[in-house]
């Protein structure tokens, strides 16, 4: 676990689907504004920026789960998991069906399978 001191906030440029994403990753003292309140990560497509809840860096409590990484990797995942659907437009689309695109479970359950299913499809050397 690292220390906030003297540090800044770690930011990463991503593509997805062919357009420039930012992935912002801060501790609880970084987030000055509040962006990740209650929350672990924002995808936020109007600025196409991921927010993400820098569990590496921050103070350590006690009821933290002690696997930071699996954490991390799981929270990455979802997040840009909701860009991938930002921009291939499912996220309008899926209004009309409850808004299926932006269901939290759905895009969780999607994010979990994914290294598995990426697994599978080199395995079938499909991609
Ligand atoms: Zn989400």
């Amino acid at each position: 676990m690292g220390s906030e001191k003297g540090r800044s906030m770690t930011e990463k440029k991503i593509k997805i689907m062919g357009k420039k994403w930012k992935v912002i990753f801060m501790t609880e003292k970084e987030d000055k504004e509040g962006v990740l309140y209650k929350a672990d990560g924002i995808c936020d497509d109007s600025i196409r920026t991921i927010y993400l809840r820098d569990y590496y860096h921050r103070k350590r409590e006690p009821t933290d789960c002690d696997d930071s990484d699996h954490i991390m990797r799981r929270n990455i995942r979802h997040e840009i998991l909701h860009a991938y659907l930002d921009e291939c437009g499912l996220k309008e689309d899926s209004a009309s069906a409850n808004a299926w695109a932006r269901n939290e479970e759905m895009v969780d359950w999607i994010a979990n399978l994914l290294p598995r299913v990426n697994k599978t499809l080199k395995k079938m050397k499909v991609i």
